[in-house]
């Protein structure tokens, strides 16, 4: 699908919710640029920045980064795409940076993955990354081809040291108390759009469906 305006989204959903998969294929298919937070901090750890080694500490214990820190961090980021579509993908987390975020743009539509959290936990701990490319495997329902490896580039995957199961009932507690707010702030302006389910591989016919016609509806108004 080619898009004739800028279309501004955000995804949301618990640590664990599929956000990282379904991001990928909102991408491929629609071809919005994807901004995860969690990415860009994890870049930021690895490549051992100043910022990136200040933030390890919340990060592997499950708390958030202060909300003016991601702020910024992300608001540059999306400077640099001013001109591109883009997806939002961990960020906003709080009502701060929600109101950061609708200071300097509108957002046009918020995808919100509802997923149980018994089934988050036992996901989070069977979760495998590619680090450079944010590619997400699970060793249950999403296996690389080689075991270990990414499937693009051959090179070894990981397991995030945040995805242990104290650290996890910490992540769950902090999205609860910090990040349902946030959904309410989204429904009030009407742009929330929730999918409910424990698979992601049946949610994601319903996302994109939804997101054709949006994409399509946001277009005809300006054209
Ligand atoms: P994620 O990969 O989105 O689950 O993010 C991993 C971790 O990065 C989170 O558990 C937080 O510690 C931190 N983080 C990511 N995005 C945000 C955000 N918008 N606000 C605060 N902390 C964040």
């Amino acid at each position: 699908m080619v898009l004739q305006r800028i279309v501004r989204a955000v995804i949301m959903g618990p640590p664990g919710s599929g956000k990282g998969t379904v991001s990928g294929r909102i991408v491929k298919t629609f071809g919005l640029k994807h901004i995860s937070s969690g990415d860009i901090l994890r870049a930021n750890i690895n490549a051992r920045t100043e910022l990136g080694l200040l933030m390890k500490a919340c990060i592997d214990q499950g708390q958030l980064v202060p909300d003016d820190v991601m702020s910024r961090l992300i608001l540059s980021d999306l400077r640099a795409v001013d001109q591109s579509s883009w997806l939002l993908d961990g960020f906003p987390r709080t009502i701060y940076q929600a109101e950061a975020l609708d200071d300097a743009y509108s957002v046009d539509t918020v995808i919100n993955l509802n997923v149980p959290f018994e089934i988050i936990k036992q996901r989070l701990t069977s979760r495998w990354i590619h680090l450079p490319s944010g590619r997400v495997y699970n060793i249950d329902f999403n296996p690389p081809k080689v075991s270990g490896f990414d499937d693009a580039t051959g090179e070894p995957l990981v397991q995030r040291a945040d995805d242990t199961p104290e650290t996890v009932t910490r992540r769950l507690k902090a999205y609860k108390t910090q990040t349902e707010p946030v959904l309410e702030y989204y429904r009030s302006k009407g742009v929330l759009e929730t999918f409910s389910g424990t698979e992601t591989n049946k949610i994601w016919p319903h996302v994109e469906t939804f997101l054709s016609r949006k994409l399509t509806s946001v277009n005809q108004k300006v054209a």
